[in-house]
């Protein structure tokens, strides 16, 4: 069994990194104030190719393997979840399905812009009333002269709203199956199409400077030939997706974790009680050490989920369990370091209060840690 990164992983994961601490780690505590979403950034990352790295180079992207996208989402994460999961959303909801599931012509039309960072594109699935039970889906698409006419809503989209938003691709029940089921279907939608309408931006506990929002669609038309695959195939194309999205929040919840370690083991370093650093007490030491072997276990499992996916072997078991663990080790992780930080740590000056709050929603988006057990327990035979 080999551990090492090859020269390729490493070098993503070093520019990654030297980004992170130059230009993210810098604005991360005025994001989180002002909520202003951050373009200079996402379109820095854009150049740099971070944008479409799973993607071949003839559609844009940079033709990185799957575990050297995690890796950068890892390392993006550690310098702020904003532009973490704006960055995930973009390539694994919103430019993946194009690739994975788009005709040639739709990925040359809409994958390029798209893996250069030139767009942003979101994925709608969550509606009002259906968040983990994502069949339960509401929003409808009737064929009526060679046009699909769209009306529903949907909740919580990311990258939905921004200057840099191409479009979003949604499901929608489409028909009946023969089975009595729904039929769910995805479905292209450009920005600017009329009857499509973005809302808000919700107001957020974290991840304040991602953009988050809901949408109406009423009477949207679109041309009968903008769905991903045909009529019927969405339920499966979204599971998939939702797999590897999954392995990708793991290495996200993973960078947080690793920020929250870097952060308490500098404070307790530096910081003095009874005459020496708190560093020096075991009570201290012992948190550093659970957190550390925690945050490798989590690195591990999300490591080996990319690999699966990598060798074109099932990788959903491993894909739930590493979102789970890693979403549930960073909310420890972040509160471990808010103790190590005393009051200070309660105090906005200090990023591990950002943190704490942050946590959060890993355990949310993407399925719930619920549903994550739900899939393994399935896995078990049950
Ligand atoms: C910041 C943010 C960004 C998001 N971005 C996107 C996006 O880009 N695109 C998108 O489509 N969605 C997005 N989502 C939606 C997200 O995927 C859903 O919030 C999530 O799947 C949970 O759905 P819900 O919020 O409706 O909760 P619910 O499904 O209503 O769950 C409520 C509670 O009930 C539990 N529960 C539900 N069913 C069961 C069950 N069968 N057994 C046991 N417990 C159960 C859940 O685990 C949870 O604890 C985003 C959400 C957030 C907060």
């Amino acid at each position: 069994m080999d551990f090492t990164l090859n020269e390729e992983q490493m070098a993503i994961r070093d520019t990654c990194r030297e980004f992170t601490e130059q230009e993210i780690k810098p604005l991360a505590e005025v994001m989180d104030r002002t909520g202003a979403f951050p373009y200079v950034l996402v379109r820095q990352m854009g150049e740099l190719g971070l944008l479409g790295l799973p993607f071949p180079e003839e559609y844009g992207g940079a033709g990185a393997d799957f575990l050297s996208y995690c890796i950068a989402i890892e390392e993006i994460s550690r310098g702020d979840v904003s532009v973490g999961i704006t960055m995930e959303a973009h390539t694994s909801l919103g430019a993946s399905p194009f690739y994975l599931f788009g005709s040639e012509k739709q990925k040359e039309q809409y994958l390029p812009p798209l893996a250069r960072g030139e767009q942003l594109w979101a994925f709608g699935l969550t509606e009002p009333g259906a968040g983990s039970d994502s069949g339960g889906s509401q929003t409808r698409a009737i064929l009526r002269d060679g046009h699909w006419h769209i009306n529903g809503s949907k909740s919580f989209i990311t990258n939905a709203g921004t200057d840099m938003t191409g479009g979003v691709t949604i499901t929608a029940i489409t028909g009946k199956r023969t089975d009595g089921r729904n039929e769910i279907t995805n479905i292209i939608i450009p920005k600017n199409t009329p009857g499509y309408i973005i809302g808000n931006p919700y107001k957020k506990m974290a991840w304040k400077a991602s953009d988050t929002r809901p949408l109406t669609f009423e009477d949207c038309v679109v041309p009968e030939g903008d769905t991903l695959g045909g009529p019927g195939d969405g339920f499966q194309q979204f599971m998939h997706i939702l797999v590897g999205g999954r392995v990708a929040i793991a290495a996200l919840s993973v960078g947080l974790a690793q920020a929250c370690l870097d952060e308490a083991l500098k404070y307790a370093k530096e910081r003095k009680q009874f005459g020496q650093p708190i560093s020096k007490f075991q009570a201290i030491q012992f948190k550093l050490a659970d957190m550390d072997t925690e945050i490798e276990l989590a690195r591990l499992m999300y490591y080996k989920a990319a690999w699966l996916q990598m060798q074109g072997k099932p990788f959903s078991r491993e894909a739930s369990m590493a979102k789970l663990f890693a979403s549930e080790t960073a909310k420890r992780a972040a509160d471990q370091a808010v103790q190590i930080h005393g009051g200070y740590g309660f105090m906005d000056e200090y990023p591990v209060s950002r943190y704490w709050r942050s946590v959060k929603v890993n355990e949310i988006g993407e399925g719930t840690s619920e549903v994550q057990r739900m899939v393994i327990a399935k896995n078990l035979g049950c």
